[in-house]
């Protein structure tokens, strides 16, 4: 199926006959801030007494959950190393899954690959496909006005995590995911997803027991005993997937306050976005997000050599393997090929 049949053409945010969205001639040289980025009024359609408990009990539990890493007895140097590659790789989820792959369909992979990716996601506990791309895709639609459904010029609590724990009608309904997740309403695994409300959570503890489990296994195998054994295996928990949950959140939360807050400007577009280099850093690339609300189509968000895009370099792996096609080359390149 084409791109074009994916995404509604309404949603395309960043089609390639779009005005080019006003290069700064002199990129990286002037800082190109907003004249002014006036704050914001929160967006109308957020009920701010309707709390969403399913999304706030998880992300208080889990952040509690993860300052047993505290405790000298859970360290060990397995659970450090599996936190240290834990989020780029399970940040790939998102970053690579559901953000290029699922929401702005810059590349294509086979089905099955997709939901297997989506899996990875789903063991980041950061909510179902057709949820993520719905707000995503409004994100890019309504970006820094005040139907933004995350816009930190509301303020940074709001655009950090304030977001999740409200009832949002513009995001949170049938319509909604009809409107900008359509292409994704049409498969079953996704709609199973959505129709089955504790299926997420139990891929994600099933996730979590497992890679515990695995941990102790492998104690046990290199002759330990059952208390180092039980040791272990809490160690993996708590460092290998609760702290490593609270960070991959943590990044994935800064890209939508940090990065339209703090950073230079490459580009003149009608938002407050911005190139932060510490979330380029920490997220795998997705910090160069000024770049990427300039071209959201494209596969790769490195205008420059040092803007290094990991996520970028993984989908062009994924491509050396024959798993990915069809990547979506920068608007300059479309614009080139066409003419
Ligand atoms: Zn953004
Ligand atoms: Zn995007």
């Amino acid at each position: 199926m084409s791109r074009e049949a994916q995404i509604p053409a309404a949603l395309d945010v960043a089609p390639d006959n779009a005005v080019p969205a006003s290069s700064n001639p002199h990129p990286g040289h002037a800082a190109a801030a907003l004249p002014h980025a006036p704050r914001l009024a929160l967006p109308e359609a957020v009920v701010a007494r309707q709390l969403r408990w399913e999304y706030a009990l998880p992300i208080g539990l889990v952040h509690l959950a993860a300052l047993l890493a505290c405790l000298p007895w859970l360290f060990t140097w397995a659970g450090l190393l599996l936190f240290v590659l834990g989020v780029p790789l399970f940040g790939q989820g998102i970053n690579l899954c559901y953000h290029r792959l699922l929401a702005h369909r810059s590349f294509s992979v086979p089905p099955w690959f997709e939901h297997l990716l989506v899996i990875l996601a789903i063991c980041s506990l950061e909510d179902t496909p057709i949820r993520w791309v719905t707000t995503h895709r409004l994100h890019h639609v309504r970006s820094d006005e005040q139907r933004d459904p995350h816009s930190p010029l509301v303020s940074f609590f709001w655009g950090h995590v304030g977001w999740l724990l409200f009832l949002n009608r513009d995001t949170h309904s049938l319509t909604a995911f009809q409107t900008y997740a359509r292409d994704l309403a049409g498969d079953r695994f996704y709609r199973r997803l959505e129709s089955v409300p504790w299926l997420s959570l139990a891929i994600y503890v099933a996730h979590a027991l497992l890679l515990a489990a695995a941990g102790a296994g492998m104690m046990l195998l290199a002759g330990g005993d059952r208390n180092a054994a039980v040791q272990m295996g809490l160690s993996v928990l708590v460092w290998g997937v609760l702290l490593r949950t609270v960070a991959v959140w943590h990044v994935t939360w800064s890209v939508n306050s940090l990065t339209h807050l703090f950073g230079y400007r490459s580009y003149d577009t009608s938002d407050n976005s911005r190139n932060n280099w510490l979330v380029g850093l920490l997220g795998s690339g997705e910090g160069w997000h000024n770049n990427h609300h300039h071209d959201p189509t494209s596969a790769t968000v490195q205008h420059r050599w040092w803007e290094i895009d990991l996520t970028y370099y993984a989908i062009r792996l994924l491509a050396a393997v024959g798993l990915a096609k069809e990547i979506v080359p920068r608007r300059e390149q479309r614009a080139a090929a066409r003419s």
